[in-house]
């Protein structure tokens, strides 16, 4: 069976307080979850390096890559991201982001790769939000095409909250078409205008998302012709997620992941998938949901 690349660093874990929404060792449990599954003989493990300031200025002000490297951000700052800075949170930031890189590149090379990270699409130019810090998906993205290893990406993103920060970085480049999949009702209640929004109702199930996510697949590439489609894979669209609104449950997600995953695998399109967001006070029901993209990858490329 073909090897999958999964995109992974010991350093990804945040510290945190305890009682944080976001769970500090998400990463390392997802990774041990995934250690444990029926497909870890699959799995090609590759570790980012990290990125220089240069290499993040590409979609962020130098001002603020500086206040991340250095610790120099303000409280109301540290307020807006929603996380203490601290070392380990600065040096994460610089690996995430080429994590989803090389994720791409992975991708790129075989049809699909899996980052067991990114996804942080809260981060404007100038500014983090929501948990994110860089804009992992727009910084990949700006970088394949300078390099010219693609010449049109589509950012799929079905994580519970609009990726507000990947369509106001991304707004004037035709060369990168952003489509978004959110709850109406969720964070962040002041909306960007990405290429394609598709705002949903609280409490949908899963038939009515499902037919959603096949139409707006089908009008993406009405618009678009990607060579290259990264995959925000959001837990939070879960009815038992703790900040989205929706109503789907475990099978529906790996039903969406599936879904998106053949669409693309069919078109003969690459597919590089971040896990995105999802909150739990149950880690190891959080890892659970996370895990299902890869299980999905292994069923759709077996
Ligand atoms: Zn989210």
């Amino acid at each position: 069976m073909k090897k999958i690349s999964w995109i992974t660093h010991p350093q990804y874990d945040i510290p945190l307080p305890k009682n944080h929404k976001f769970t500090a060792s998400k990463f390392s449990d997802l990774y041990n979850e995934l250690r444990v599954s029926n497909f870890f003989h699959r799995a090609n493990i590759l570790n980012p390096q990290k990125a220089s300031v240069d290499d993040v200025s590409i979609c962020h002000d130098l001002e603020y890559v500086l206040k991340i490297k250095n610790g120099n951000l303000s409280d109301k700052e540290m307020k807006r991201l929603g996380f203490t800075w601290s070392y380990t949170l600065s040096n994460r930031s610089f690996l995430a982001v080429n994590g989803t890189l090389l994720t791409c590149k992975e991708a790129i090379k075989s049809g699909i790769a899996n980052h067991l990270a990114g996804g942080t699409h809260h981060s404007h130019r100038d500014f983090g939000s929501g948990y994110c810090v860089f804009n992992d998906m727009a910084y990949a993205s700006l970088h394949l095409i300078k390099a010219k290893l693609v010449n049109k990406i589509l950012i799929f993103d079905t994580d519970v909250h609009q990726g507000d920060g990947t369509a106001s970085i991304l707004k004037n480049n035709d060369k990168i078409f952003t489509c978004s999949i959110h709850c109406k009702n969720n964070f962040p209640f002041r909306k960007s205008i990405s290429d394609m929004d598709v705002e949903l109702d609280d409490n949908l199930e899963d038939d009515k998302y499902l037919e959603i996510l096949y139409k707006t697949l089908n009008n993406c590439l009405k618009n678009f012709n990607p060579d290259l489609v990264i995959f925000d894979t959001g837990v939070d669209i879960h009815k038992n997620d703790k900040l989205g609104n929706l109503k789907i449950t475990t099978e529906g997600l790996l039903k969406r992941d599936i879904t998106v995953l053949e669409f693309f695998k069919n078109k003969s399109i690459p597919i590089a998938t971040v896990i995105g967001g999802g909150y739990s006070n149950d880690k190891l029901e959080l890892a659970k949901r996370h895990s299902l993209i890869f299980k999905a990858t292994s069923m759709v490329f077996n």
